[in-house]
């Protein structure tokens, strides 16, 4: 049935989540990097599976899949900040928690939204009859809906490559702030926050004193936890033992860089003893106060250094070979770039300020990727003498320049399968030299891709359980961003749904649009539903034939009018 594989639009899996290297003035692309692949390999050491503890009460999990998970005990239980990348984890860490204290979990806390911190959650909250409250900033949920969404499908791809989860084992030395993404192992394990709040939140769970504080960072929705009584500080994502991802390659919204170290001011005004961030090892003393110090300089540094030679006129790529963190930071463990580095974050600060257009009037509106690459290939006497030139540089290890050209010949439709084959090795052999593990497994699963044998696989199964945690009106935006224009005429044509919880949805096909509305008149098609039938449809879980041929789906006209309806919403 060609609707399933094409209705399985959501769920491949987030994952979210969210060094230094001393750029040089160079002619070229490449990235000269202080650290080296040694460095990266003895990087792994900080993921080494642990359980470590200061004799406070606070335990962290270290190494069980990419995001640590944090508990602390109270009196007649304990809480959990950070529930790990997936059922699967979380039973092995709370294994390990029970040997120290099997009280029953009555809260958990998501720093943020990211897969890694929040798909661990439905292994607690089916453990007790008594359901742990789950708390969070007010628009955790939107940001997860919106992955786990409208978004998906490239977020989930771009992600996959990211943290190299189609890579055989033996390629993946570490993914820069955890071990390996360890999602693909259990149905993700979502749950909608019951506790929400806005600024700070001050309460007390179990005998546990707790203050939470919005802090945006590495994403908007980011807080920090407070421990007063205990002077125990968890900083969730917005620090961890490498660069901070000021942008992420897998694609995010932007980032606020200059929020991102207000966030880290509050927190060192607290003058914590205990630092448990929710990547990497935990740190005490004065270790604490003079890691966030840093840290706080590294980002407000390439902040203000960015937006001083912008404000000067230069262009993006300009200013990306201007900037290099200063030596006293650049030291820093905490600031090699295992995950974030300086020259994404530059480029993504400037978008954030003025938006792609870099200023330069060439780049306004440039010539189509073809219609240049046809004029570069005239240039240098044809697409055959491009092609060698494509040989010569991968001959030479001069390989950005090969991939440079091998975009072009793409465009061209030119030998492509010598092509890609020349492309996929200049992308193994950066890889094979890059010291940042993001760059490093994208790199490599591109070239995976290239392969023509290569099949893109489904990370993570949809389950019903997470269906019900992502809203109706989402499956509605969806529907919204996947109509294909070449199905539809201009028309009207107006569809309204009425669904057993007495919710009401139309949706208005117009110029090539579908508008989302609470209209209930002049109905083409009216369309009668259980929620989670509707949403198990549009997941692929159900076929839409047999929904609507047994009657569980409901049209007031012929049944085959749904499906045709359906169709205009896949490729
Ligand atoms: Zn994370």
């Amino acid at each position: 049935m060609r609707f399933q594989k094409y209705f399985i639009f959501i769920f491949l899996l987030p994952l979210i989540i969210s060094c230094s290297d001393e750029t040089e003035m160079e002619s070229n692309n490449q990235m000269e990097h202080s650290s080296s692949l040694e460095e990266l390999i003895k990087h792994t050491e900080e993921f080494k599976k642990e359980i470590y503890s200061y004799g406070n009460g606070i335990h962290v999990a270290v190494g069980y899949g990419i995001a640590n998970s944090i508990m602390v005990e109270g009196i007649d239980g304990n809480i959990i900040i950070d529930a790990s990348d997936s059922t699967y984890e979380a039973e092995i860490i709370h294994n390990q928690f029970k040997k120290i204290n099997s009280n029953p979990i009555k809260a958990i806390i998501y720093t943020h939204n990211h897969g890694d911190h929040t798909f661990g959650t439905s292994y607690y909250y089916n453990l007790y009859e008594d359901k742990p409250q789950v708390i969070a900033h007010e628009s955790t949920d939107y940001y997860m809906e919106r992955i786990l969404g409208i978004l998906n499908p490239i977020i989930s791809k771009r992600s996959t490559r990211m943290f190299g989860t189609a890579l055989p084992e033996e390629q993946l030395i570490n993914v820069g702030i955890g071990p390996y993404l360890g999602v693909g192992n259990s149905p993700v394990g979502y749950i909608k926050p019951t506790i929400t709040f806005q600024d700070n939140l001050k309460l007390t769970i179990a005998g546990i004193d707790i203050e939470l504080y919005h802090a945006p960072g590495e994403t908007n929705d980011q807080l920090f936890v407070w421990l007063p009584n205990k002077k125990a500080l968890m900083p969730g994502d917005n620090i961890y033992r490498t660069f901070p991802n000021l942008y992420t390659i897998r694609g995010t919204t932007h980032r606020e860089v200059k929020g991102w170290v207000d966030s880290l001011d509050q927190m060192r005004s607290f003058n914590p003893q205990y630092l448990f961030p929710s990547h990497t090892r935990p740190l005490q003393g004065t270790a604490v106060m003079e890691t966030l110090t840093i840290y706080r300089d590294a980002i407000q540094y390439v902040h203000d250094q960015t937006i001083r030679l912008m404000n000067k006129g230069y262009y993006p790529d300009q200013i990306i070979e201007m900037i290099q963190l200063p030596k006293e930071v650049a030291s820093s463990p905490f600031l090699k770039e295992f995950y974030g580095t300086v020259r994404w974050s530059v480029k993504s600060i400037f978008n954030g300020y003025l938006g792609w257009f870099s200023g330069n009037i060439s780049e306004l509106d440039p010539l189509s990727r073809l219609e240049e690459a046809k004029r570069f290939s005239t240039m240098v006497g044809g697409e055959q003498n491009l092609f060698s030139e494509l040989e010569k540089a991968i001959k030479n290890q001069d390989m950005q320049w090969a991939l440079q050209i091998s975009d072009r010949l793409i465009a061209l439709d030119f030998q492509v399968s010598k092509t890609k084959k020349l492309r996929a090795t200049a992308a193994q052999t950066i890889a094979a030299e890059a010291t940042n593990p993001n760059k490093r497994n994208y790199f490599l699963a591109t070239a995976l891709e290239l392969n023509p044998n290569f099949e893109s696989t489904t990370l993570l199964p949809n389950t019903k359980e997470l269906l019900n945690e992502i809203s109706m009106d989402m499956f509605f935006d969806i529907l919204s961003v996947r109509l294909n224009p070449e199905k539809i005429d201009s028309s009207q044509y107006r569809v309204c749904f009425a669904f057993s919880s007495g919710l009401k949805r139309t949706i208005t096909l117009r110029n090539k649009v579908a508008e989302v509305s609470s209209i209930d008149s002049e109905c083409n098609l009216e369309i009668e539903s259980d929620d989670q039938v509707f949403k198990e449809t549009l997941a692929g879980l159900r076929k839409p034939i047999i929904t609507v041929a047994s009657g569980t789906i409901n049209t007031n006209g012929e049944s085959t009018a749904f499906l045709r309806f359906l169709g205009y919403f896949t490729d």
